[in-house]
Formats: structure tokens, C-alpha cells, sequence
């Protein structure tokens, strides 16, 4: 193996890759991991992507300004209008039963009930099935949120205390009755069992949602490709020239790892 190619495990040291919970229709069953939900405030952009309102020095919001000076009654309708979004992020527990099938892809049920052949490769899958527990970062908006702070405070333990939704399963039943899909959240207090998880697989959810800088926003709404935009971040002209003129040089292993990085901020985001 030539010494600038790093290995999986070489890769993954310095980036973890978000494992972002899917809104798919049907039955979730999840245990919360975080006590109190990190506000982040964000835009939708493009159509495909979150991103974090950059607040007083926010291009996105600047724009909006200029727009309510200019339509002051009805800014919210026109083109390039982008609200500034409250959104809530947490940790949580997937504890959805699913089946493994024999090339490794995790097949969740739709309301209990399973696809009979694994929906990525097509192989008949299993009979049996077992919990994902796996931790994945959830978002919400604050509608949702609000909803869920209700369903927290109100469940009470005998001395009329908030028991925390911690310690107790909750079911997000995603229905998508018309173009939108919505979330229904219930307490699920039959499973309160107490669950462990190593404090090293919950994800650090201030960098939960995707950050650019002013220049990169603006870059992004003038049509440059994000994962341009992100490989700009990791390759400073000289280390391009280094790395061209060696091949085996200290400098193109540093390119090499930058690449390597590039792609791995590129896959966790658009597997998201
Ligand atoms: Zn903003
Ligand atoms: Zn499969």
C-alpha cells in the first residue's frame, strides 16, 4: 500500500462521521439522550441544505432586511425571502427494531411491519429482528419541539415530579398526509428501562448543524458547488504546488489528508 494512502480506521480517527436520524414514514421508537435540546438558528437553503444563521454578519438575513424595507406588508412572499428558523438538536437512542440482512444493510419496520426483501439490495431478509441502538442526532423544528417539551412535562412520577425524557421510550410516528410530512410524538413510559451509552458515542451537537462562513454562503447563492466550496477550505494554493511537484514529498500526504477530509465532510453531509 503506498504510504500516502491512509486506512479506514486512520481516517476515521479525527472525523466521526453524523449519524443523522431519517424522518421516514412509520413508527420510530427512540430513547433521548439529551436532558435539554442545543438551540441552533438556521436557514433551508437551496432546497437540500440546513445551515447555521451566521446572526448579525448573516448575508441570508441581510437579505431578508432589504426585503421587508422594500415590501413591507408582504417580504415573507418574495423570491429570496429565507427565514431565520429555530431548530432543535439532541441526541437520541434509535431503538426501532430492524433487520440486518446478509450484505449488511439495516432494514427498518413501517409501522411493525417489514418489506420482505431488503430495500437497498434486495436479498429476502430475516425472520428475526433486533433494537438499531444506534445514536443518531435528531432535529426539530420548534413546533415539534414545543410538542415534545408538552408530552415531557407531562408525564409525572408519583410525588407529581417531570421524570425526564431520559427515562422513558418515546414513539415519532411520521405520517405525511399531505405535502408535508408531520410528526407525532407518544410517550412510550412502558419502556423505562435504563439505557448506557458511552458518553464517547453521543455527538457534539454544536457542530450538528453545517457552518459556512459569510463568503461561503454568498459563494453557495451564487451557484458554486458546495463541495467546492468545502474543498477550498482544505487547499491552501501552496500545498497544491507542493504537492504536484512531489509525489512522495510530507506535502502530499497533507493534500492527501486534506482530500480525505474534504470527502468525508462531503459523505456525512449528503448522506444526511
Ligand atoms: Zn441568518
Ligand atoms: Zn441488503
Amino acid at each position: 500500500m503506498p504510504a500516502n494512502i491512509l486506512t479506514e480506521e486512520e481516517r476515521n480517527k479525527d472525523f466521526k462521521k453524523t449519524e443523522y436520524f431519517r424522518y421516514d414514514i412509520g413508527t420510530h421508537q427512540v430513547r433521548f439522550l439529551t436532558p435539554n435540546a442545543v438551540l441552533k438558528y438556521t436557514h433551508w437553503v437551496l432546497d437540500r441544505y440546513s445551515i447555521e444563521c451566521l446572526g448579525d454578519d448573516c448575508p441570508i438575513c441581510e437579505n431578508n432586511e432589504r426585503l421587508k424595507l422594500e415590501f413591507p406588508t408582504d417580504y415573507k412572499k418574495q423570491r429570496g425571502y429565507n427565514g431565520q428558523q429555530r431548530t432543535h438538536f439532541l441526541n437520541l437512542l434509535d431503538r426501532s427494531p430492524i433487520k440486518t440482512c446478509a450484505n449488511g444493510h439495516q432494514n427498518k419496520s413501517i409501522n411493525g411491519k417489514f418489506y420482505p426483501t431488503c430495500t437497498t439490495c434486495g436479498v429476502v431478509l430475516p425472520k428475526e429482528y433486533t433494537p438499531a441502538n444506534i445514536v443518531k442526532v435528531a432535529s426539530f423544528s420548534e413546533a415539534n419541539m414545543r410538542n415534545l417539551v408538552n408530552i415531557e412535562n407531562a408525564i409525572l412520577n408519583k410525588d407529581q415530579e417531570v421524570i425526564g425524557w431520559t427515562n422513558y421510550d418515546i414513539a415519532l410516528i411520521i405520517t405525511k398526509p399531505a405535502d408535508k410530512k408531520v410528526i407525532t410524538p407518544q410517550a412510550l413510559t412502558q419502556f423505562s428501562d435504563p439505557v448506557e451509552v458511552n458518553p464517547d458515542e453521543l455527538y457534539d451537537l454544536d457542530t450538528a448543524v453545517m457552518h459556512l462562513e459569510r463568503d461561503e454562503i454568498k459563494a453557495l447563492f451564487q451557484g458554486i458547488d458546495l463541495r467546492d466550496i468545502y474543498r477550498a477550505r482544505y487547499t491552501p494554493k501552496a500545498t497544491i504546488e507542493d504537492a504536484t511537484m512531489s509525489l512522495v514529498g510530507n506535502s502530499s500526504i497533507e493534500f492527501v489528508e486534506q482530500e480525505t477530509k474534504v470527502q468525508l465532510e462531503l459523505d456525512n453531509l449528503f448522506n444526511s
